[in-house]
């Protein structure tokens, strides 16, 4: 049972909110759409939740198209960032509104209903308003009330946007926990890298409406398809520089002179201008740097983080780099040599892009 979405695009007026999206969601699989505000990911949605109408394209949900199929037939369950909770109701009448609406008989409901509360924790909330419930809580119905109706697709638009950070976080590993255990099929919409990389099996970067790329959270962080992908998901500094190949090693000779190991799938570029991908952690601080093999540059900031203290180096052009390291390795204002730590293998991108 998975779900397609075949060049699927949706315009509101001047703004072409999704462009010829293709895309496939495998059954069992917990996936997301990240990307900034406006790049479409609700309407990618709605479109496949069947609250709006692609102009041109198709959803095939196992093997049939249901593009002109209602909402309510789709019988995919939903949970929205605002919960859409009824306060007047209880616990138990908002996780049974999707089973009313089935006509299931009483002992069911009562059964359906109690098991999804039980899968979120909250089986003694049953008789309480929903009023009295903490966000965190609320949430969590919001979670049920969808599940109930065990939905072959579960739609998750940013649902632990207005949870607090602590709460937030631990909601997250809950609904990660949960998901796995039932095996759902889950399509989540989120603007933040973090909780994306946390909880999907797969993500898909959006920019404008287009998909810029698709992969598991290592794919995406290890081997960004371009810049954008390479900045939105994690911190990045591109370096420019021209491939070579030294024996069995492909090198990116970077403006300065130094050279630094690239991944061989970068190989098919020798003799190439590219930019290589650098992560905060790919890097290394020494005091005495060496001239051959360092990029030199200024200590401009270090920040203490706890885990690691994050130093920004000023190189000679201006460029800012990030370097992740133990404390103590550098003092503000220090010159200092910047090198990859020794398994570090750069990602390289082609210098331009269409
Ligand atoms: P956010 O993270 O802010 O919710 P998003 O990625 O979910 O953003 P969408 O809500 O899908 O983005 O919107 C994509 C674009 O389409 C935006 O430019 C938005 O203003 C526009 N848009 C969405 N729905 C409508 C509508 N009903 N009428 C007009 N424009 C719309």
């Amino acid at each position: 049972m998975d779900l397609r979405l075949e060049g699927v695009s949706k315009r509101f007026g001047d703004v072409l909110a999704v462009d010829r999206l293709d895309l496939t969601i495998e059954e069992g699989e917990f996936f997301t759409l990240l990307g900034p505000s406006g790049c479409g990911k609700t309407t990618i949605l709605r479109i496949v939740a069947g609250f709006e109408t692609p102009d041109t394209g198709r959803v095939v949900f196992d093997a049939d198209d249901i593009t002109d199929r209602s909402p309510q037939r789709r019988g995919f369950g939903m949970v929205f960032q605002n919960y859409a909770l009824f306060p007047h109701l209880s616990v138990f009448e908002n996780v049974a509104f999707g089973l009313r609406a089935r006509r299931l008989p009483a002992d069911q409901l009562r059964e359906r209903v109690a098991r999804a509360l039980a899968l979120v924790h909250l089986d003694r909330f049953g008789d309480r308003r929903v009023q009295q419930l903490s966000g965190g809580q609320q949430q969590r119905i919001a979670l049920a009330r969808a599940l109930a109706i065990e939905p072959p697709l579960l739609l998750l638009d940013e649902p632990l946007s207005n949870l607090d950070a602590t709460l937030r976080e631990r909601t997250r590993t809950e609904l990660r926990l949960l998901l796995k255990e039932i095996g759902i099929t889950a399509l989540f919409v989120t603007h933040d890298q973090e909780e994306a990389f946390d909880l999907s099996d797969r993500v898909a970067v959006l920019r404008e409406g287009r998909l810029r790329q698709v992969g598991t959270p290592h794919e995406l962080y290890k081997r960004p398809a371009d810049r954008f992908v390479a900045g939105f998901v994690g911190k990045a500094t591109l370096l420019t520089g021209l491939l070579e190949q030294h024996e069995a090693d492909v090198l990116v000779r970077l403006d300065s002179g130094a050279a630094w190991r690239a991944c061989e799938t970068a190989g098919q570029a020798i003799g190439q201008r590219v930019e290589v991908v650098v992560r905060p952690e790919e890097l290394e601080l020494s005091r005495v740097p060496d001239s051959a093999s360092d990029l030199t540059g200024k200590v401009i900031d270090v920040r203490y983080l706890g885990s690691f203290t994050s130093y920004r180096v000023e190189l000679p052009d201006g460029q800012l780099i990030e370097v992740a390291a133990p404390a103590g390795r550098a003092d503000e204002g220090e010159e200092v040599g910047l090198h990859p730590t020794p398994d570090t293998r750069l990602h390289a991108l082609p210098l331009r892009e269409p």
